[in-house]
């Protein structure tokens, strides 16, 4: 299995072909590649095939997010202003469209600026929603800012905070919390009878649920809310609410770390039936969208079996790219290889926390801080957008 480095937004993925991705510059001047969405997987992919294709990346926001920092940035408004990394820093060749693919199809796409793209290939990489402040859909840096400053000073202002999911978001978000403030009461309200939806290995979720009960965090497994908090998620008004297990819950502000939605609702024409009943892309071994030999999807909008991570993302990525070059080629097209294990990284602020790695097993607080928890691994996506393809780290 790789080592944890730079490279990985993650726990590795079973196959990683940057190798292959960095094959020389002969430009294929003739082929136009539109990547939409310039997340984790999308910039990857335009990174790699703007060394030998004609980049169009298409992305409402005016900066890539690092949006699996989001949880530290609730903590430091002012830390947060790294997490928006210009795409003029990141692209040399591509286009980079500012605006919402509004109608995909076979080989054009509308955008709601009007402007109508046409393409040889398309990589649709346009993920998931997910509740702030996890994600947002602000597209514009200041206010994204101004909103997390905003949250911030409600938060720190708040006593007690009822987390809504013990995903590894939402454990993420609490250990955020306690880590910055310790005397706050924080209580975890999760349906499910155990923390991050009981998958990966069981010494790995003893020991989160072990950590959460010794900074004095209030997990209730097996439990709902009888009825949503009557106010605005992420903002201070005290409320109480009533439980499954028939007690009341009072907080002064609340956050709900569950629920995503595949951004995939643009699909039209001969694409139409792309989707699954649960709105993601099925996709061939190749990545292809079924029964498109052109069009192509990667990251969390995809109906692959597997975790939804920004690893596997850029994973899949690496592969989208290798075989669009390998159709121009006439080369054999590379599959997919989702990973068996899976492994993640899960820190419960700077310090704490817990990881499992596929054939090492568990990891503690020290090497948890080291590849997520110091710096939310704004170090590892800086540097890998920055450096030019086919450059180790
Ligand atoms: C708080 C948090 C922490 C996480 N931590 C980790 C971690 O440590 N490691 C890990 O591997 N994964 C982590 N994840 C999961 C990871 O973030 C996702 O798996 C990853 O974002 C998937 O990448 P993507 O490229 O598929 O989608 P995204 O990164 O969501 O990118 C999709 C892009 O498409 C754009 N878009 C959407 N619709 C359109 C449209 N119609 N037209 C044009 N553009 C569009 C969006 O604006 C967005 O920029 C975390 C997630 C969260 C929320």
């Amino acid at each position: 299995m790789a080592s944890l480095g730079t490279d990985s937004l993650g726990p590795p993925p079973a196959t990683s072909l940057e190798s292959e991705s960095n094959l020389g510059g002969d430009h294929m001047s003739s082929a136009t590649v539109a990547v939409v969405g310039g997340g984790y997987g999308g910039i990857i992919a335009a990174k790699a095939l703007e060394e030998f294709a004609d980049v169009v990346l298409i992305e409402p926001r005016d900066t890539f997010v690092h949006h699996n920092a989001t949880p530290r940035a609730l903590i430091d408004p002012q830390w947060a202003e790294q997490l928006f990394l210009p795409y003029s820093g990141i692209l040399r060749h591509g286009r980079v469209v500012r605006a919402r693919a509004e109608k995909v199809e076979e080989q054009s796409i509308s955008l709601d600026t009007g402007e109508q793209i046409t393409a040889d290939f398309i990589v649709l990489a346009t993920g998931a929603s997910y509740p702030y402040p996890a994600k947002f859909d602000i597209t514009d840096r200041e206010t994204a800012l101004a909103r997390l400053a905003e949250t911030h000073s409600e938060l720190r202002a708040a006593p007690s905070v009822l987390v809504l999911g013990a995903g590894t978001v939402g454990l993420e978000v609490v250990g955020e919390i306690v880590s910055a403030w310790p005397d706050k009461a924080v209580t975890v309200v999760e349906p499910g009878d155990d923390v991050v939806g009981g998958r990966y290995p069981a010494p790995f979720r003893a020991e989160i649920r072990r950590q959460l009960r010794d900074l004095g965090v209030d997990l209730r497994l097996g439990t709902r809310l009888v009825e949503t908090p009557p106010t605005t998620p992420g903002t201070l008004a005290p409320f109480s609410v009533r439980t499954s297990a028939g007690d009341t819950i009072a907080a002064d502000i609340w956050f709900r770390c569950f629920g995503v939605a595949p951004h995939s609702d643009y699909l039209a024409g001969d694409l139409a039936d792309a989707r699954d009943d649960r709105g993601r892309l099925r996709v061939t071994e190749h990545l292809r969208l079924r029964g498109h030999d052109t069009v192509f999807a990667i990251g969390d909008v995809t109906d692959v079996d597997e975790p939804k991570m920004a690893a596997y993302a850029t994973a899949q990525a690496d592969v989208v790219v290798a075989n669009i070059r390998a159709l121009a080629q006439g080369d054999e097209l590379t599959a997919y290889q989702p990973a068996d294990e899976h492994g993640v990284i899960l820190p419960l602020g700077p310090t704490a926390g817990a990881s499992w790695v596929p054939g090492t097993g568990l990891l503690g607080p020290a090497q948890t801080s080291e590849y997520k928890g110091k710096d939310m691994m704004l170090g590892a996506v800086v540097d890998r957008l920055s450096r030019p393809v086919g450059t180790a780290s």
